[in-house]
């Protein structure tokens, strides 16, 4: 196969981050426009923080995102001994030299220096390889390294800013500039495209790439094209924090964000498509996308247009769809996922497909997440309505007028024809007698009847939960209010 080879490399650090997301995304685009492959490799190096369900979730997050890959998913740890090959082919050519400096040696020796950094004590000392000796890569002391960057255009580090860096410590591990550009090249990676947070380490990466070409018997490789992806940024326009930004993809899946749109909202970061409109289908991401056109400034993540045009997405579906979507919220006990850390709000038995059917299109046009699903129609299905105490005292324990209509209301909706429409007239003349707009007279009746002060439509609600419960709750309402 020809066309351009991509890979996405993540480090497995426990759950998904959405900046991770953005550049498989990228990756992902780019291999589909441009009839690429797109391999993931998952760099589980680094013993300490590396774990099996890591590795799944990595997968899994990706396949909820669609984002499929054609080879793979290789794991770094199985290529070790290309590592070392590489970084003997490295020694052996005068690239790497031996070093048993310690720190405080370094340290010592550096203070007050004009460059900082490793000062090169070791490059002529040929100390003889030991478990006290790490390698270190002689770095060019003059001329500078150029990285070819789609998005930035040529990037030069002057090679006066680079220390020589350690590439292999003395415990023999291979370090991960070195052990990724070994691997990228061994799969014949034509272009990278990552975060920018990784463009300090591209020149040394450059280094080693073009040194490795020099080294007989070595394969020459030519050298990938780079594209760093702009940082992604939180309201306060400072890098996103693991710990105080919502970063994890898989809460975004568990408070119920569809792909579709989680990938719409991701591709706007950095990029945009042509014309206004943002809501764009995959394919036309997909037949729009060129690296080319990436922003290098941040990209500002915002979780309140993501949530808004999840709304869009999820008004969008049709009624089954919808219904079939929500399943994993609704009723849990069949799906094969669900959502982690949510209390079942109902059981099996309590539930009503039926019904939920029917009450669906009602909640469809007023939610923005699937996960807010059960809290509005929970009425429907539970004995006992959750009360909000906030709601309940506002319209009706701490409102003598609202109870007062409540009475009105249960004598009235005793003999009145069972259909919102009637429903709907006969609470407006109701409020129109307290000298009350409709909004203020349905309010301590969404609250008896719900629980709550927001919800589905009132009167289409009423008419599918029926007379008699209408009429007990209201009853209810007012026993419970105690006056
Ligand atoms: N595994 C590294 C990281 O996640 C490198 C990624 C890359 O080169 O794309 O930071
Ligand atoms: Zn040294």
């Amino acid at each position: 196969m020809t066309g351009p080879r991509v890979r996405f490399a993540p480090s497995p650090t426990g759950f998904f981050h959405v900046g991770s997301a953005r550049t498989s995304l990228f990756n992902w685009l780019f291999a589909r426009q441009t009839g690429g492959t797109f391999i993931l490799r998952i760099e589980d190096t680094d013993a300490e923080r590396n774990r099996d369900e890591w590795h799944e979730g990595i997968i899994t997050a990706m396949a909820w995102l669609g984002l499929d890959f054609d080879e793979g998913p290789f794991l770094q740890s199985a290529l070790l001994g290309d590592h070392v090959e590489a970084a003997e082919a490295l020694f052996a050519n005068g690239h790497l030299y031996t070093c048993d400096c310690t720190r405080e040696e370094i340290d010592e020796r550096i203070e007050g220096n004009a460059k900082p950094g490793y000062d090169g004590h070791c490059r002529e000392r040929h100390v003889p390889r030991s478990e006290h000796t790490a390698l270190r890569f002689a770095v060019p002391a003059s001329g500078s390294t150029v990285v070819h960057d789609i998005i930035r255009g040529d990037v030069v580090f002057p090679h006066d800013s680079y220390e020589d860096f350690i590439v292999v410590k003395s415990n023999g591990v291979v370090l991960y500039p070195l052990a990724n550009a070994v691997d990228d090249r061994s799969m014949a990676i034509t272009h990278i495209i990552r975060g920018e947070d990784l463009l300090p380490t591209t020149p040394k990466q450059v280094m080693m790439w073009e040194a490795l070409n020099h080294c007989p018997g070595v394969d020459v490789v030519p050298h990938p094209e780079y594209a760093h992806l702009p940082m992604l940024v939180n309201e306060q326009r400072k890098k996103l924090s693991k710990r105080k930004d919502p970063v994890a993809v898989e809460s975004y899946r568990d408070q119920g964000y569809l792909p579709d749109a989680f990938v719409n909202y991701l591709a706007l970061l950095g990029w945009s498509p042509r014309g206004d409109e943002e809501i764009v289908p995959r394919s036309t991401l997909v037949e729009q996308f060129r690296l080319k056109d990436v922003s290098h400034s941040p990209a500002f993540f915002d979780v309140k247009k993501l949530t808004h045009m999840n709304g869009e997405y999820i008004r969008a579906l049709s009624a089954a769809e919808f219904v079939d979507r929500c399943a994993p919220w609704v009723r849990p006990w069949s799906t094969q996922w669900r959502p982690t850390d949510r209390e079942a709000c109902w059981t099996k038995e309590q539930f009503n497909d039926e019904l939920f059917a029917k009450v669906a299109p009602l909640v469809q046009e007023r939610v923005a997440t699937l996960g807010e699903v059960p809290t509005m129609v929970d009425f429907f299905f539970l004995d006992d309505v959750a009360f909000d105490e906030a709601s309940f005292e506002k319209t009706i324990a701490g409102d003598p007028v609202g109870r007062d209509l409540l009475r009105r209301a249960i004598s009235t909706f005793e003999t009145v024809e069972w259909s919102s429409a009637v429903l709907h007239d006969t609470t407006l003349a109701l409020g129109e007698t307290f000298g009350m707009a409709l909004r203020k007279s349905q309010a301590p009746i969404r609250c008896a009847i719900t629980g709550r002060s927001v919800g589905p439509p009132l009167f289409e609600s009423l008419e599918l939960l029926g007379r008699e419960v209408t009429l007990r709750r209201m009853h209810d309402a007012l026993v419970r209010a105690g006056v």
